[in-house]
């Protein structure tokens, strides 16, 4: 991905530049001194690349991630969802756009999970036209769950039930498709976007072929390949 760090989809406008001069930006990985309106230096960009997710075989649906969740790729999705920056968000619009383009044909529908902060339903707006995208699909019980860190401390199988608990159809009218793909920001188990394909092949009535699973970013875990033992 050449320079990919740096892409910017828009030419900074005159405040954009006069706010940087005024109050410069550091590096999100190094903290040196930014100029030029970029998110890492150049150092960084070197060091530390955005990485491609790995590809993954298809299980009961297919997988498709857009890049790692670490270093670089972690600094500036942190920035875009969490910071709120508008100019990482950008960066992510850019690098998210030839890959749903990619995926997103006419006969296409993207389901977006709930989030409790906007970025994704942001960027899924940005590079998908409407009629292709579905941002009520699924809804959670208690809105508590998402976004908060409570999950992470929990093992294995009671992060499933409370997923399995929480996320539900939201008995909306989708509309036809050939394919169906299953949108989130960051998956580490794809626990998630497992049950939200389960409860869109239910639903729907589909055959499970037509539905991929895709996160911008994946998440990899030190111990075990989740993605390799499917749940029931
Ligand atoms: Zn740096």
């Amino acid at each position: 991905m050449d320079s990919a760090v740096s892409a910017q989809p828009v030419k900074p406008g005159f405040f954009p530049v006069l706010l940087q001069a005024l109050f410069p930006e550091n590096c999100l990985l190094c903290d040196e001194r930014l100029t030029g309106g970029r998110l890492i230096c150049r150092q960084c960009e070197v060091s530390d690349p955005l990485k491609p997710a790995p590809e993954f075989a298809p299980e009961r649906y297919g997988r498709q991630f857009g890049f790692l969740y670490e270093g670089s790729g972690k600094a500036l999705l942190k920035a875009a969802k969490f910071g709120h920056r508008r100019r990482a968000r950008n960066f992510w619009i850019a690098a998210a756009r030839p890959l749903l383009t990619h995926f997103a044909g006419e006969k296409t529908k993207l389901l977006a999970l709930p989030s409790s902060k906007p970025f994704l339903q942001q960027l899924l707006q940005a590079v998908v036209p409407p009629e292709r995208l579905v941002l009520n699909a699924f809804r959670t019980k208690r809105s508590a769950f998402f976004g908060n860190d409570a999950n992470k401390f929990l093992g294995e199988a009671a992060r499933y039930r409370r997923i399995h608990d929480s996320l539900q159809w939201n008995n909306q009218m989708i509309g036809e498709a050939d394919r169906y793909i299953i949108c989130d920001d960051v998956s580490t188990t794809g626990a998630t976007l497992i049950h939200a394909a389960r409860l869109t092949e239910s639903h729907l009535r589909i055959a499970p072929e037509r539905i991929t699973i895709w996160a911008l970013l994946y998440r990899p875990r030190e111990f075990a390949d989740h993605l390799r033992t499917p749940r029931q």
